[in-house]
């Protein structure tokens, strides 16, 4: 079993199974700041005051899993701004990574990140860079990369209940979860409903 890091944000939706392992536990954190869920939990990037608070002890958690973490800094408006709109293109971006959503018409920008990548005798590394949310971004992506080479990103998804959102960890064999939690957001509606957008893509890509 993998270590258990207590996720703020995480643990407000789910199961410490459902969390993704190490610092890619931070990045479902992060996903998981947004007001999501039933009943909806506050947007813990609401304010650079929540953002803190969130941010000191998701931080700690990620410290006991990663020596390489980065230290807590404190969040300006600005910084607070670029976590905001990093965290909501990656839940888009993980979402139309699921069958469920469609493509949105045009091509997103990529986000970009600077990051440094540094070679000795043990291998080479990739070091985030930057201050502040600057270098919260770039440790974020940096795990997305290290998780997509490891093939475990694709584990990471968002719930494909519309009004939830949610994001989790799918450790299932053929990683086949659409749900975070099945008996809340998997219900008989939202499986029809699920259906429905299948169906109706299905139906769309044929024309
Ligand atoms: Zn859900």
């Amino acid at each position: 079993m993998t270590t258990a890091a207590h996720w703020p944000a995480s643990a407000r939706y789910q199961q410490v199974q459902d969390t993704a392992p190490g610092g890619l536990g931070f990045v479902q954190d992060l996903l998981n700041t947004a007001s999501l869920g039933k009943p909806r939990k506050p947007d813990l990037l609401e304010s650079v005051d929540t953002a803190g608070e969130w941010l000191t002890s998701s931080l700690a958690a990620l410290g006991t899993l990663d020596p390489t973490a980065p230290p807590p800094h404190p969040l300006d408006t600005r910084g607070l701004t670029r976590l905001r709109t990093l965290r909501d293109d990656l839940r888009t971006a993980l979402a139309t990574s699921h069958t469920d959503e469609p493509t949105p018409t045009g091509t997103a920008p990529p986000i970009r990140v600077t990051a440094t990548i540094s070679v000795d005798a043990e291998g080479a590394r990739l070091e985030p860079r930057g201050t502040g949310a600057e270098l919260l971004r770039s440790y974020v992506l940096i795990q997305l990369a290290a998780a997509t080479y490891a093939d475990t990103l694709r584990r990471l998804k968002v719930c494909a209940n519309p009004r939830c959102r949610g994001a989790f960890y799918d450790r299932s064999k053929n990683c086949s979860r659409l749900w975070h939690d099945v008996t809340t957001c998997g219900n008989t509606q939202n499986v029809r409903a699920y259906r429905a957008r299948q169906k109706e893509r299905g139906l769309a890509s044929r024309h």
